[in-house]
């Protein structure tokens, strides 16, 4: 597979053409942002960790029927992705009360839901990815209420897999958020699971301690995010127990791998 040229580059990835019309190469950056851009910061090995930690959960969901844009890891920080159009939609899934939501609505931190909740956010940097209504989807053709409904369905089944996957590693999965994709498989239109599920799109705290091990150690200032990604890699046993990933190894590891190609 031949890689082409840049297609698109968002905060944390890239997208780069392949000379396959309907695959894609996406590339995942150390670059951290937060509040809408306004912090940023670059963590050495970041993109690894979140490349391994997304295809591993990615090919789990397929094991189970949900079909998603992965083919295959390339190296440390690309794998080959199906193209999609992206749905201009952040779908927002919470089953405990943190973050955005508790300063929006007054909710106590820490509040478990007693069903997971989806909230919708139009994808859109400008704005600020502003929290939106289905009547809004509906109304500006930004998805159909089939696609929706579809969608909803797939969350569902999405967190369903993702809190035992987690629970069994003593992690408690608070919220995430999604991004789906259309797609034409076999001339029929279908809509299927895109973009990463990491620790930059998940809050995930230990199930004893609440230890956050996610992008909230960015976002708060609370330092130390590398070893909680890796700690998540190590739990999902991508990692083996005993490698030492630190920063510096992550990104020995990478230039290895580049210098290789
Ligand atoms: P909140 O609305 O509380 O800020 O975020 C809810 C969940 O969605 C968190 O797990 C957060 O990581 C994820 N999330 C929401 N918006 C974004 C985004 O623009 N980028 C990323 N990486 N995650 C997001």
């Amino acid at each position: 597979m031949k890689k082409g040229k840049k297609l698109y580059e968002g905060k944390a990835k890239i997208i780069y053409a392949t000379n396959d019309k309907n695959l894609v190469i996406q590339y995942f950056k150390d670059d951290a942002t937060a509040f809408n851009n306004q912090k940023k910061t670059t963590i050495e090995g970041k993109g690894v960790l979140n490349n391994r930690i997304s295809e591993h959960i990615l090919s789990n969901l397929s094991q189970i029927g949900i079909k998603n844009h992965l083919i295959k890891r390339l190296n440390m920080r690309e794998q080959v992705i199906k193209l999609v159009e992206i749905i201009p939609i952040e779908f927002i899934v919470r089953n405990v009360a943190t973050g955005s939501i508790t300063q929006r609505l007054g909710i106590e931190d820490g509040t478990i839901l007693k069903e997971p909740l989806i909230e919708y956010c139009l994808k859109n940097d400008k704005l600020g990815d502003p929290l939106i209504s289905e009547e809004h989807i509906l109304t500006f053709d930004w998805a159909t209420k089939k696609e929706i409904d579809k969608v909803k369905k797939l969350i569902l089944r999405i967190n369903d897999f993702m809190i035992g996957m987690f629970r069994g590693v003593g992690i408690k999965l608070i919220d995430f958020k999604l991004e789906f994709g259309r797609i034409k498989i076999d001339g029929k239109n279908e809509i299927i699971l895109a973009d990463e599920i990491s620790p930059d799109t998940c809050r995930l705290w230990d199930s004893i301690t609440d230890k956050k091990l996610d992008k909230d150690r960015f976002r708060k200032d609370l330092g130390d995010l590398i070893p909680a990604y890796t700690e998540v890699a190590k739990r999902l046993g991508i990692l083996h127990e005993q490698s030492n990933v630190s920063a510096v190894n992550v990104t020995k590891l990478s230039s290895i791998k580049r210098r290789k190609k």
